[in-house]
């Protein structure tokens, strides 16, 4: 049997800077789990309109339609601001997406107790929080036609239209339940059926879905309380399924719940392969951030965590996952801290490397 193989895209600003611990992370467990991976690195984004004039190489994405699973840091920076629409470096991750059909977008908010002072809400309607929110990714408002702006008598309109069918709703409740069915066994399904169509046909569909899962309890909501409930009562949920528009606010509300963008991993998934796997590809949510490159100074854990849902999801090693997941947990409980997780006379911040130090000697400590 061959190994796994993983495509390492760490792209630009302090993606290669996060990156290279999570490689450190690869390594350890090549030499201490004897799980080894195939591993071969890419350029993205800025760094590959740098050395190819475009945000992804066609050669680049043919290797990442190859392998198991992507990893990718961030992209983008200032540098590129003024290129044409169609270089940019968010192009390239766009391309990822949209060519791997990676419709199924997960965004796991998990608020670790030693950071729960970082959340905008009270510690204890966010300790021990543990939600994962799928947001379909690959079709509705942000890609349905007509789409444009248009004249319209004597003034122009803005169209954009919600467009789902029913196979699209259907495959991405088939992600959130088999997930649900991996956690709580409760999914809540958010849209807006009281005023859009496309609503109460994503209800029907999804209510057709839960037959194949009787085990799952499925509640609906509707998404403007959906927002409400996030952040009156966050613990209340499990999984969420809901659609790429409100999936994409909601997300992001659910984020600001755990503290720190340095902190929160995604995952995108599409179709099985013939291997059984799924289409995948796994980053940090947050993005190059300039304001640091190159001062050592970016949290790894992130990405390092993506790599975590990568062993879960992509690989099937929930232990090993459990076991990376414990260790970052374990680092911040010491109180080892980067930067962006301290407040004013918080002490002595650690470096992007002393943060992998920390978790690979918690990684050798679990054993
Ligand atoms: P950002 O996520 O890069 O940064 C926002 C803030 O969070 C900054 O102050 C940054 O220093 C901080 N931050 C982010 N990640 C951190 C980490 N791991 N450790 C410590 N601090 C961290 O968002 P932005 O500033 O709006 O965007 C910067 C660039 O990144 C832009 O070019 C944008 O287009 C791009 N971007 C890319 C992605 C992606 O690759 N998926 C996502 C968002 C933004």
């Amino acid at each position: 049997m061959s190994n796994p193989s993983l495509l390492i895209l760490a792209g630009d600003g302090i993606g290669p800077e996060v990156m290279a611990q999570v490689q450190r992370i690869i390594g350890w467990y090549g030499d201490k789990r004897g799980l080894n991976f195939d591993v071969s690195e890419d350029l993205v984004g800025g760094a590959a309109y740098d050395a190819h004039g475009t945000p992804l190489h066609d050669d680049t994405m043919a290797k990442a339609q190859a392998v198991d699973a992507v990893l990718l840091g961030a992209v983008g920076g200032p540098k590129y601001d003024d290129l044409d629409f169609s270089v940019k470096p968010e192009r390239g991750l766009l391309r990822l997406r949209k060519e791997m059909d990676l419709f199924a977008n997960l965004r796991p908010a998990q608020c670790f107790d030693a950071l729960s002072e970082f959340s905008s809400l009270k510690t204890e309607l966010v300790s021990g929080l543990d939600i994962m929110i799928v947001r379909e990714l690959t079709s509705g408002v942000y890609f349905g036609e007509p789409r444009g702006i248009f004249e319209e008598g004597n003034q122009r309109v803005g169209i954009n239209t919600q467009r789902y069918t029913e196979a699209e709703i259907e495959r991405g409740a088939r992600a959130a339940f088999e997930l649900a069915m991996k956690r709580d066994k409760r999914l809540c399904s958010m849209e807006k059926a009281n005023v859009m169509e496309s609503g109460i046909l994503w209800r029907e569909v999804v209510t057709e879905v839960s037959k194949d899962y009787p085990e799952v309890a499925l509640s609906h909501m509707y998404a403007d309380n959906g927002a409400m409930q996030l952040v009156r009562a966050p613990k209340q949920f499990d999984v969420i399924y809901t659609d790429n528009l409100f999936g994409d606010i909601l997300s992001d509300c659910a984020a600001m719940l755990t503290g720190s963008l340095g902190m929160l991993p995604s995952a995108s998934l599409g179709a099985p392969m013939e291997n059984g796997r799924p289409k995948a590809l796994y980053e940090p949510v947050h993005g190059s951030a300039p304001d640091i490159t190159g001062q050592c100074k970016a949290n790894p854990s992130a990405c390092i965590l993506s790599f975590a849902m990568a062993l879960r999801y992509s690989f099937d090693q929930g232990a090993e996952a459990d076991r990376l997941e414990a260790a970052v947990e374990k680092v911040l409980a010491d109180g080892v801290r980067t930067a962006d997780l301290m407040q004013a006379n918080d002490g002595t911040p650690v470096s992007t490397t002393e943060m992998g130090d920390a978790i690979l000697a918690a990684l050798d400590a679990s054993l």
